[in-house]
């Protein structure tokens, strides 16, 4: 079956024309102006923009932690992404320390295949660093895994910077990389055990425990190592303007190195935790933690000036009755933000339509660079002849609102709840299947898993 959209405007990373789209099953066929194509179905797409599907490359769905399970699973995890226009997903597969990767990787095959409606792709998280381990990595780029995970806190994952190092060097030499999660886990146990103490334990010491400092000292100890392994390396989820310049130091030293940034680090801050309501402010609890409104203002700059190069959400659901289980302990709530269904229009909104940033450079963003970084372009991240046909129909002058009784996120709250969006996502297109139209989900559980090459 072919489809012709005619009228609208095409968005890549370096720009935004005015071109039709001839689609052929399952594939892009044609890019140009005034196409035509009789046996096609016509599309109208007047008035509206063209992106290429958007690629969520942080999110853990169906994941155990926290003594409880994230909210949302493969099922809905997905049909909430292919809502806001995410086509692809890349969660992280993660063995326990002592399983091995393939374990891991299994494990996270069965959790996604057959029920996942958005497309989807594992990085493997590094918990461990042995032998064997070594001897898995040649295996896992066979499976289509050339990206990895390693904490730098968290004890049931850090690896510590021994493993940490040797793992870096040793990705490096299949050009391979990992994203790393900075933050100083032993200073932070010291301000915690300090906040207890204290008698301190509402969510409102949640930040004074992982203060910017924090996240910039891992920041820099991560590119020293990275440095002397001479490996490239990726900083998730960065959020302070303090780590900022630690990158642009390393950078100017002559490393590689990738950034990626979160929604919630761009348009939310630390006063969410201040409410007095514990609820209203556990349900903020995430780590790094908000910031402040400088924070904010350093990141959309790092944005605009190509210091950040990539956008995920770090989609770590919780319900309101798990959040609520760390009630009287702030270390008890379970941390993490939901983010995958509302990252397109909140960044079209807050991002495009204010002038922050502009349509080409949201592409960049959310589709088009993590599709080059991880492996997955030109299949991913584009509209171009022989590309998958993952497209978002936009349109800029529709209003939408962001409320929890409109989520196909299994959460029962929007950490953006009553934001008013100026666009709105009109439909979304997987594999040239219409998948979304007007907030309703059309399609099953006809995700695939998407292997990755370096
Ligand atoms: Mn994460």
């Amino acid at each position: 079956m072919k489809r012709l959209f005619q009228g609208g405007r095409v968005v890549s990373g370096s720009g935004v024309a005015a071109l039709d789209v001839l689609v052929n099953g399952e594939t892009v066929e044609a890019v140009g102006p005034h196409l035509s194509c009789p046996e096609a179905e016509t599309v109208d797409v007047t008035g509206k923009l063209l992106f290429p599907g958007f690629i969520d490359a942080h999110t853990h769905f169906d994941l155990d932690v926290c003594n409880t399970t994230t909210a949302d699973d493969f099922a809905t995890g997905t049909r909430a992404a292919l809502r806001g226009g995410t086509t692809l997903v890349i969660d992280f597969a993660c063995p326990n320390k002592g399983e091995t990767l393939q374990y891991g990787l299994d494990l996270w095959h069965k959790k996604a295949d057959g029920k996942s409606s958005c497309d989807y792709g594992f990085h493997m998280t590094i918990d461990d660093w042995n032998d064997g381990i070594c001897r898995e990595i040649p295996q896992m780029l066979e499976a289509g895994i050339p990206t990895f995970k390693m904490y730098m806190t968290y004890p049931a994952m850090m690896i510590g910077d021994r493993d940490l190092f040797l793992a870096l060097e040793e990705l490096r030499k299949y050009g391979a990389f990992a994203g790393v999660h900075c933050e100083n886990a032993g200073v932070i146990d010291a301000l915690i055990a300090q906040k207890k103490a204290a008698g301190e334990v509402s969510p409102a010491s949640h930040p004074a425990t992982r203060p910017n400092a924090l996240e910039a000292e891992a920041v820099g100890s991560l590119l020293r190592m990275a440095q002397v392994a001479g490996a490239p390396v990726m900083i998730v989820h960065l959020s302070t303007k303090e780590a900022l310049e630690e990158v642009r130091a390393a950078r100017a030293r002559g490393q590689t190195v990738y950034v990626e940034t979160c929604p919630q680090y761009l348009l939310l801050d630390r006063s969410y935790y201040e409410n007095p309501n514990y609820s209203q402010a556990a349900r903020y609890v995430c780590a790094p933690p908000l910031r402040e409104k400088a924070d904010q203002e350093a990141l959309w700059a790092a944005l605009a000036d190509g210091t950040i190069q990539t956008i995920s959400t770090d989609h770590c659901s919780f319900t309101l009755a798990q959040k609520d289980a760390g009630k009287g302990d702030f270390t008890q709530i379970p941390g993490g933000l939901p983010g995958v269904e509302s990252r397109g229009i909140l960044l079209w909104s807050e991002g495009v339509a204010r002038g922050r940033i502009d349509a080409a450079r949201m592409c960049a963003l959310l589709s088009e660079t993590p599709a080059k970084l991880y492996g997955a372009y030109p299949r991913k991240g584009v509209i171009a002849p022989g590309s998958d046909a993952d497209i978002v129909v936009l349109d800029p002058e529709a209003r939408g609102l962001l409320t929890a009784a409109d989520q196909a996120a299994n959460v029962d709250y929007c950490p953006y709840e009553g934001w008013v969006t100026q666009g709105v996502i009109d439909q979304v297109y997987l594999r040239g299947q219409l998948a979304v139209a007007h907030g309703q989900i059309l399609t099953g559980p006809m995700g695939q898993y998407i292997p990755r090459k370096l």
